[in-house]
């Protein structure tokens, strides 16, 4: 299929296509209180296709009058009508419709979410298809989150917990895995019977507006489910300042996360906040060194490096250093660039222009700093595709720990080596961050393989795998890479409240002016 022809005609009557305006373009509004509305001001933005440098669909542009009103719908049903009146099972039941959905309109959604960010449509393919397990797996989990009976030391009174949900949640995306990380806050706030807001990045609003036809098809109630578009400025701050926003859920980058963390503070928010990283991929000369070269290839270069837990900086023993770099160096040699719905494809390109030129500033930086190019270094010229945002997959060697290319988030194709003599060097190095998002280890050694996991300070350690997830296990950082859990059972307790309720058995109050 080439860009030409790309079909974006959906697959199941559950989805119609979105208006088309005359000049074939798709227009995406606000999703509001179960309609699809303009925004207050008529503004839109572009967005435009990362392979082929098209703008494909204008998206709404929001503000604080849009985000006004999808809080107001958001709130009423959360305090009033069918939503609260739902049972825990009744929300699971909704959520495993939803999820049915999910697996039969997978690849519309993978089609969307490619032409938006330029994924490899495989690997969306892939992902959408997984992310019904967000929704069956909550599901299941909305009427097992149980209160306790507290044995107290009062006597006459009887004290038992109760889990509640929190309120209304602002949930704020980024544009790397748009519709599978908003799943990882959608599902929990929904089985813990939160309503939501979305902010979807303004780059990649798309898919997210073709999802919420699966939400209203699977039966919820208007208003549990609303999104807005456009700016961070513009309608983020809106949405983080709003009083009857109880929670904040956001995934991005560290500076917009520190500023939302601030802001939240000033009033009161909870926060969970999925931030950035510059995870080291630790490889030990006693590791099955085939699977290792795999492990690192996958660490850094898969989805073009743009992955908050890319393993950016590869730590590697001395005394296998220089081979392992010359494997490295053929492993990628001659790697496919396409279009993402091409099978033989295997690098996709960077989803945005500032992010291409974000990572071409960071090369530069490398050289600047003393570090040496051994591989990529530059954008790719693909044919067929002259604007098309490609860029070759990147190594530095002779890299320092404390060198910027070392310490800060680049999130794109481009790896630091660093050599290591043993394992304490490598535990000094791996931690000398601010960041502390996820950590690969590749050793045969059962005795290393322990002591490294414990040693190294990240929310994630792989030991001889990296990437692996599952909804059933909490993701989350260290540091500066974020706060909070999203994933397991965790997960849920983000979206709850305790509440502690003392029941009187007691026959007499006691006058308080008596003491006895
Ligand atoms: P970003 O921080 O620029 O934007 C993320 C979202 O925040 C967007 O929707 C944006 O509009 C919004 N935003 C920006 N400024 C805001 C503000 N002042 N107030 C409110 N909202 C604001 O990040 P990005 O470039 O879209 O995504 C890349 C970043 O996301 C990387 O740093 C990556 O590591 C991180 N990320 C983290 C995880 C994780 O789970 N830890 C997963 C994926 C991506």
């Amino acid at each position: 299929m080439t860009a030409a022809t790309l079909s974006l005609d959906p697959i199941s009557p559950a989805i119609r296509p979105t208006q088309q305006d005359s000049d074939q373009r798709y227009r995406y509004q606000h999703y509001i209180d179960g309609a699809f509305v303009d925004p207050a001001s008529n503004a839109w933005l572009e967005t435009s296709d990362p392979v082929t440098g098209e703008d494909w669909a204008w998206v709404a542009r929001g503000d604080a009058a849009d985000v006004e009103r999808a809080v107001t719908a958001a709130h009423r049903a959360f305090s009033e009508g069918a939503w609260p009146a739902l049972s825990a099972s009744g929300r699971g039941a909704l959520m495993r419709k939803l999820g049915d959905l999910i697996t039969e309109n997978a690849d519309w959604l993978a089609r969307v979410e490619m032409r938006d960010n330029g994924k490899l449509f495989a690997e969306l393919s892939m992902q959408m298809r997984y992310m019904a397990n967000y929704y069956y797996y909550y599901g299941g989990l909305a009427d097992k989150i149980e209160g306790t009976v507290i044995p107290t030391d009062k006597p006459g009174v009887f004290n038992y917990t109760r889990p509640e949900p929190i309120g209304v949640v602002a949930c704020i995306m980024p544009w790397n895995s748009p519709l599978p990380l908003t799943s990882l806050k959608l599902a929990p706030a929904l089985a813990a019977g939160c309503t939501v807001v979305l902010k979807p990045s303004e780059f990649t609003s798309a898919s997210l507006l073709e999802f919420v036809k699966l939400v209203e098809a699977a039966g919820f109630p208007k208003g549990v489910v609303n999104v807005i578009t456009g700016y961070g400025a513009e309608v983020g701050d809106a949405l983080i300042s709003h009083k009857l926003v109880e929670r904040i859920a956001f995934t991005g980058g560290p500076e917009a996360g520190r500023m939302i963390n601030e802001k939240a503070a000033r009033h009161m928010k909870r926060v969970t906040l999925e931030l950035g990283g510059k995870s080291p991929n630790i490889v030990f000369d006693d590791a099955e060194l085939d699977q290792a070269i795999k492990g690192a290839v996958a660490g850094i270069f898969a989805a073009s490096g743009q992955t908050c837990v890319a393993g950016s900086r590869l730590l590697v023993q001395d005394t296998i250093h220089d081979a392992f770099v010359e494997r490295l160096k053929a492993f990628i040699a001659d790697v496919r660039f396409g279009h993402p719905s091409d099978p033989a494809t295997q690098v996709a390109p960077i989803s945005t222009r500032p992010q291409l030129e974000k990572i071409k500033s960071y090369v530069e930086i490398a050289k600047s700093e003393g570090a040496r190019l051994v591989a990529g270094g530059e954008p790719a010229s693909v044919p067929g595709y002259p604007k098309g945002l490609f860029f070759k997959p990147t190594i530095f060697v002779d890299v320092k720990n404390s060198m910027r290319i070392a310490q800060e988030e680049v999130f794109g194709p481009v790896l630091s080596v660093i050599r290591f003599k043993d394992e304490d060097e490598a535990v000094r190095i791996a931690n000398d961050t601010q960041f502390g998002l996820a950590a690969g280890i590749w050793t045969q050694s059962m005795r290393r393989a322990l002591t490294m996991a414990n040693r190294v300070r990240a929310g994630t350690v792989w030991v001889n795998n990296y990437r692996s997830t599952s909804t059933t296990s909490p993701f989350g950082g260290f540091k500066m890479s974020g706060v909070g859990r999203e994933g397991g059972i965790a997960g849920i307790r983000e979206y709850m409240e305790t509440k502690s309720v003392w029941i009187s058995t007691a026959t007499d109050i006691p006058n308080p002016f008596i003491r006895r």
